[in-house]
Formats: C-alpha cells, structure tokens, sequence
C-alpha cells in the first residue's frame, strides 16, 4: 500500500488509517476469533500502518515536504475510546487502544516533526451501523442519543480528516478530535438526570 502511495505520487506524508470492523456479541458468547478479529484489525493494523507511516516519514527528503511538518497520520478512533460499550467490549478496548496509541505515538514522534492525531466519529451513516439507520424506528431512537439532533456523514468525518492532515493543525499532537454531534456529552442527563 505505501509502494503503491510512493509509486503514484513520489512520496507519502499523510496516513488516514481508516479500517475498523465489529463483531458483536455479549461477553458470555463472544469468541476469542471475535476478540482477535477486532483487535487485529481496528487497533493492530493501525500499529503497522502507523509504523510503516513513520519509517517512510523519517526516510523522505525535508526538500520536497509538501508541508511544515514532516508527516501526518490521522488514527481513525470512535466515540467508544471513551464511552463505555455493553455487547462491544472488543470494539471498544480496540478504541480505548487507539486512545492511548496515538498519545504515546504522538509524543514518540513529535521530534521527528510528524504529528498524530485521532478522529472519534459517533454514528456515522456507513455500512456497519446501518441498523441504527436504516428504519425510521431505529433512527429516532439513535437520535435521542445525538443531542446535535442529525445522523453524521461521512463528509462530516472526511473534513475532519482534511483539516488535521493541513498545515492549519500544524499545532495539534497528540489529541482526539471528535465528530459526534454531541453523542459523548452524556445526552441522558439533558433533563436533569
Ligand atoms: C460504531 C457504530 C456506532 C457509533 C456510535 C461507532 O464507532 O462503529 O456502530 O453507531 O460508534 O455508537
């Protein structure tokens, strides 16, 4: 993937590490396969991403750097890095993962010029949540958790992504940023508890 990057376009300075996937199941069901799929997936692949990122970051010439900082990856979290996730507990150790990942990583490699950052989407209209959206029933539950009162799009995370990859968060490390319209503001305790 990162030939394929380099081959295409001379060099790579941004990583979105995007991939992420759930298998659901109450504790007492869950499979070790399950708890291995998701790590492996949502928080180990974005190790190898992120080390790859940062190997060809510290190789590429500072002549031809398109930015002021020397590379950019954007770990792709959620808003379960915080918020606790009953029938998830693989999902959301994997994003609790990211959490401290992009932290430690980031202060890792803040010398080198590179910086790391998180996106945290809520309910995002894509593929794996599409139960939570797909019915009108299950949307409007959905939104008595969305106190910003709308389902988020993909654009509203991909903006996200463009603004942190810019040289206009050239000051942002080491942080979360996230996209929820509200869902981690404890939207239950809106009418006093
Ligand atoms: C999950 C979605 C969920 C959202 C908010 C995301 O990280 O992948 O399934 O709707 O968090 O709970």
């Amino acid at each position: 993937m990162f030939d394929a990057s380099v081959e295409a376009f001379g060099r790579v300075d941004v990583l979105v590490a995007n991939s992420g996937v759930q298998k659901d199941a109450a504790v007492a069901d869950m499979t070790l396969d399950d708890w291995n799929t998701v790590i492996g997936i949502n928080l180990t692949g974005q190790f190898l991403c992120a080390r790859e990122a940062v190997r060809r970051f510290r190789g590429q010439s500072p002549d031809s750097r398109p930015a002021r900082s020397s590379g950019v990856i954007i770990a792709m979290s959620s808003v379960h890095e915080v918020i606790p996730w009953a029938g998830h507990i693989n999902y959301a150790s994997a994003k609790g993962g990211i959490r401290m990942l992009t932290r430690s990583l980031a202060q890792e490699v803040a010398a080198d010029g590179i910086r790391v950052n998180a996106i945290a989407p809520g309910a995002i209209r894509t593929p794996i949540n599409k139960e939570v959206w797909d019915s009108e029933e299950a949307l409007t539950k959905l939104l008595r958790l969305i106190p910003y009162g709308r389902i988020g799009e993909p654009e509203d995370v991909a903006r996200a992504a463009v603004w942190l990859a810019s040289d206009d968060a050239d000051y942002v490390t080491g942080t979360t940023l996230f996209v929820d319209g509200g869902m981690s503001l404890y939207p239950e305790f809106r009418d006093n508890g």
